[in-house]
């Protein structure tokens, strides 16, 4: 263990060529795409002329979801999808807008959680963009993440809505409440 984290360290100046396993496989260029990982590194070595690329990748951190029940289970943006796809489901929402969904709410799981993540953040992260799309998918969302326990649960919910709907139409719509049912 000892030796390989020697190793490691000293790799940072010094990569023995693979080939001849004499020469420095030193880095002659450096690229990224828009500054992020992988970073590809071309690398020669001086002694056999051997040339290669080598990429460097942050190594993946599993990040785990707590369920309601505390159990844990692997972070799955195509669960994340199928269920605003549920939601979404026969409503004016198209693909590319779930899917742009998804990839916001995966980075920004990523970006403020380490390793766990409760089930209700996602929730929360997820009806925030649903509700800008379409009130009834959000409603439907809304209703899964947050276990409706009766109706008045379901009023509260959404009669906020209904007062945005009349503060901007001047009048309910009649089509949007049909749709719900
Ligand atoms: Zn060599």
């Amino acid at each position: 263990m000892m030796g390989s984290q020697a190793a490691a360290i000293r790799a940072q100046e010094f990569m023995r060529c693979p080939f001849c396993r004499a020469g420095d496989f030193a880095v002659i260029d450096s690229r990224s795409q828009d500054g992020g990982f992988p970073i590809r590194r071309r690398r020669r070595c001086p002694k056999c002329m051997r040339r290669a690329w080598t990429v460097e990748q942050i190594e993946e951190i599993p990040l785990k979801v707590i369920k309601k029940d505390e159990s844990r289970e692997p972070f799955d943006p195509a669960k994340l999808r199928r269920g605003i796809e549920k939601a979404c489901y026969k409503r004016p929402v198209s693909s590319e807008q779930i899917e742009s969904i998804v990839r916001e709410v995966e980075s920004d799981v990523y970006a403020n959680h380490f390793a766990e993540v409760p089930v209700r953040a996602i929730g929360e992260l997820v009806m925030e963009h649903v509700k800008k799309l379409d009130q009834i998918a959000y409603v439907r969302f809304a209703s899964v993440y947050r276990e409706f326990k009766d109706v008045s649960d379901f009023v509260q919910e959404v009669e906020p809505m209904l007062g945005e709907v009349k503060g901007k139409n001047g009048k309910r719509r009649k089509k949007g409440r049909a749709d719900a049912e």
